[in-house]
Parts: structure tokens; sequence; C-alpha cells
């Protein structure tokens, strides 16, 4: 029987945090995966600094800039996106991505959604046919086609299902092995719910009938039938020799003791929820940073988780949950922490206390991690306007027009009153 091989597609601070979860578990589960687990590096050259544990005066490695990929798999630490956490030796950085998916069977996609596009056209044709996709990216797609989400785009981009991660997860907290919640929406062919049998039996040959794969995918979905619906591709049957990617299967491979997984079908909620809070948390930086308290701060988290429902329910109504955005990680406790402690809050803050921009402020903090909050709140408006629907999403279009110069963030309680 073959083993699925995994690839991390990225490498910032929640992608080198996820490749450590999935290189934890994929040894712990060696009847299913591959123990090596590559990491895709954009690859820049970096230079250690001097209050690294690192630093070694006497060494190469110290004194001049390295290759990030070079450094990564020398200190088994990603020095520049997640500094002083060891990472698993089983995970392997790469720079070349044709050759970091090459018969990866389960490709996760983590970087900043401002540079997925690209990485999707360079990925055309090399990802093997019947691979699985997790996206873990927050944001949304917004072309003229319409605003799409990364689950879709990705999987329709190189023709395999995509499901989505997402949840109440600050990376460097996950990292540290601080107990989180996570949301995990998988809503896999039917085709995939094969019951793991021992190899070589009957049933462990392809698929048995319609109606027995339905009764499988109740049985191992928690009573909700897989039907793939709200998905862009479905992909190609996985060969029988590969162990079935089910509910059971996908948990094994992100679920840990200190990062607890709850599965899901709502691809769009999951998706939504981890976009649209972005935008949320810059007006919450901004309340914070003109020292209205947490009131005013509670105020914009309310009208932020109602604008995620309503947002999903008007245009992704086929599949969009309410109790996706007011009951799991990825909605209403991603508000929450994002507007304690996330970059875009942080960020926002500063911004306002500082009289500065939040892309200076971006700049000068964050070592290279890029927000996601601002050019989501750009991507939204845009495609509300085309919908003419910006006055229904005040917050959102709020945050939009304070980013643009048109308001102020003290005019949030006069654009957002009912
Ligand atoms: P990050 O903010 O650390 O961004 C840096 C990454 O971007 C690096 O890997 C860098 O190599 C890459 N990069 C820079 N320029 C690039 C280019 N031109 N092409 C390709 N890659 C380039 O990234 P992150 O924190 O890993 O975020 C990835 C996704 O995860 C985002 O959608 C984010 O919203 C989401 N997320 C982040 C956190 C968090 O706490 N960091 C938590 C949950 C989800
Ligand atoms: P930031 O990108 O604002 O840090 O948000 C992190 C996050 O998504 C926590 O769940």
């Amino acid at each position: 029987a073959k083993k699925h091989k995994v690839c991390v597609v990225g490498s910032g601070n929640w992608g080198t945090t996820i490749a450590k979860v999935v290189a934890e578990n994929v040894k712990e589960n060696d009847e299913l995966f591959e123990e090596e687990v590559q990491m895709w590096v954009y690859e820049e050259d970096y230079q250690v600094p001097k209050d690294s544990k690192h630093y070694d005066p006497g060494s190469a490695l110290s004194t001049k800039p390295q290759k990030l990929t070079q450094l990564i798999n020398r200190l088994h630490e990603n020095v520049k996106y997640l500094p002083d956490i060891a990472l698993p030796k089983n995970v392997v950085a790469n720079p070349d991505i044709a050759d970091a998916v090459k018969e990866a069977t389960i490709l996760i996609f983590n970087l900043p959604h401002q540079f997925i596009g690209r990485i999707c056209d360079n990925l055309k044709g090399k990802v093997i046919p019947y691979a699985r996709g997790i996206s873990c990216i927050k944001g949304v797609a917004v072309s003229e086609k319409g605003c799409e989400l990364f689950s879709d785009s990705i999987g329709s981009k190189l023709g395999i299902y995509c499901g989505a991660l997402s949840g109440a997860n600050i990376a460097n907290e996950v990292a540290l092995e601080k107990w989180s919640e996570t949301t995990i929406a998988y809503d896999p062919p039917p085709m995939d719910s094969r019951q793991p049998t021992p190899a070589g039996t009957p049933s462990d040959s392809p698929r048995g009938s319609s109606a027995n794969l339905a009764e499988l995918s109740t049985e191992l979905s928690g009573g909700q039938l897989s039907t793939a619906k709200g998905t862009k591709s479905k992909g190609v049957a996985l060969p029988a020799e590969y162990p079935p990617l089910n509910h059971i299967n996908m948990r094994k491979l992100f679920h840990r003791p200190y990062f607890h997984v709850h599965m899901v079908h709502d691809v769009a909620g999951v998706s939504l929820g981890g976009a649209l809070k972005n935008i949320v948390a810059i007006a919450a930086g901004w309340v914070d940073g003109l020292g209205w308290g947490d009131n005013a701060k509670a105020a914009v988290e309310r009208l932020g988780i109602l604008e995620e429902v309503k947002f999903g329910k008007t245009f992704f109504s086929k599949t969009c949950r309410t109790e996706t955005f007011t009951e799991e990680s990825c909605g209403v406790a991603d508000m929450i922490t994002s507007c304690s402690g996330g970059r875009n809050f942080r960020c926002a803050k500063m911004s306002v206390k500082e009289g500065k921009s939040i892309g200076e402020i971006e700049e000068r903090e964050l070592n290279g991690q890029k927000l996601q909050g601002a050019s989501t709140a750009y991507e939204v408006n845009s495609f509300l306007k085309t919908q003419g629907m910006e006055q229904e999403f005040p917050l959102f279009t709020a945050v939009y027009s304070i980013l643009e110069g048109t308001n102020k963030p003290e005019d949030i309680p006069q654009l957002v009153e009912r």
C-alpha cells in the first residue's frame, strides 16, 4: 500500500507553524503518511541577526546573508518567519516548487493571499491529478469572475479537490504549543470516503455502489452526507492503494493535543470567516488605538460577525451556514482572537496612535510578514460595488473608506449607526 506524501506550499509565520504540526503528525501516523514533509519556501537571502541564538561570529552562516532554505534545513528553524521554534527534522525546506509538490497527494496551501494566483499558475500541470488540497489562506479572490474562495480557485486552477482550514490560531501561540481549536472544512468527493480496510480485501478495491458510499460517508462524517457540493473541482479518484482521505484521516494530519480540530462541511463559511475578520480586526485596532475601550471594540466585533453571516448567506447561499460563523473556531473565536492580538489589529492600533499608515507600520514591525486586512477590505469593497451593496455592509465599507482617506477612524460610530 502507498502512503500519502505531504507538501506545505508556503513558509511564513503560519505556513511554518502548520508544517511543524503536520510533521509531528505524519511521524505518529506512519501507516498513512510518508515521514518527510516538504515545505516550499519563497527563496530569499537572510542575514541571521546578532541577537539570534544562532548567531556565531566565527561562522559564515552568520557573517553574511544565506539562502533561507539552507538556514532552515541546517538549523531546523525558520529563523526569519518563526524564530526560536524548533522544527521537526522531517520538515524539508525546498525552494523549487515543482520539486516540492512532486508526488505529493496532500497539498497544504499556506501563504499570504496576494501570492497564491501566481503560485497556482506555476503549479499547473505539476501536481498529481488525484492530489487533495487544504487551503489555510485567509482572504478572498476577487476578479472579473466575482468573489471566489481560495479553496475553489486553487481547486479549479489545479483540477483538484480543495478544502479549507481556519480558526482562532495566532501562529506564534500554536507554534509554542499553547492550546487552540481550529475548523477544517473538507467535503471530499464521495469516492474518497472508503472505509479503511486491510489491504487486499475486496472492499479495499475501488468504490462500492453509490448507496454503500453514501452510508460510508454518513458514517465517517458524523451524519452529514459528503456531496462535494459548493466546490468547483472534485478531482480525480484516489488510486485504491492509498489510504482513503476521509474526515478521519484528514483530521489525523492536523489534530494535535494542543491543536484541536473540528471537521465540518461548510468550505465557504470556514473560508469567509478567516478572510472577512481581517477587515474587522483593522476597525477594532483603530477604535482601540483611539482609546475608546473594550465596549467599542466589542461593538465592532458584533457588527463584524453580522456582516460575515450576511456576506456568506448572500453570496454563497447554497452552502454557507450561519452556525459556522457563530459556533466554530473559524467564526466567532477567530474574530475575538484577531481583534485582541492579531497583526492586523496591532498594526491598525499603532497606525492611529502614531498617525502613520498601516503599510508603514507593517514594514517596520513585521519583518517581511504580510497583513491581509487592508487588501481584503479593498477587494471586498470592489466586489460589493459591482453588486450595488456597499450600504448593506456598513462596517466593511467604513474600513475601506477610512483606508481610502475619505473618512477617519473617529467616524466609525456614525458610519455604522442603525
Ligand atoms: P506571513 O505573513 O508570514 O508572510 C510571509 C511569507 O510570504 C513568507 O513565507 C514569504 O516568503 C512569503 N512571500 C513574500 N513575498 C512573496 C512572493 N512574492 N511570492 C510568494 N511568497 C512570498 O505569512 P503567514 O503568516 O504564513 O500567512 C499565510 C496565510 O495564513 C495568510 O492568509 C494569513 O492570513 C493566514 N494566517 C496567518 C496566521 C498568523 O498568525 N500568522 C494565523 C492564521 C492564518
Ligand atoms: P493576523 O493576520 O491579523 O495576525 O491574524 C492572525 C489570525 O488569523 C489568527 O487566527
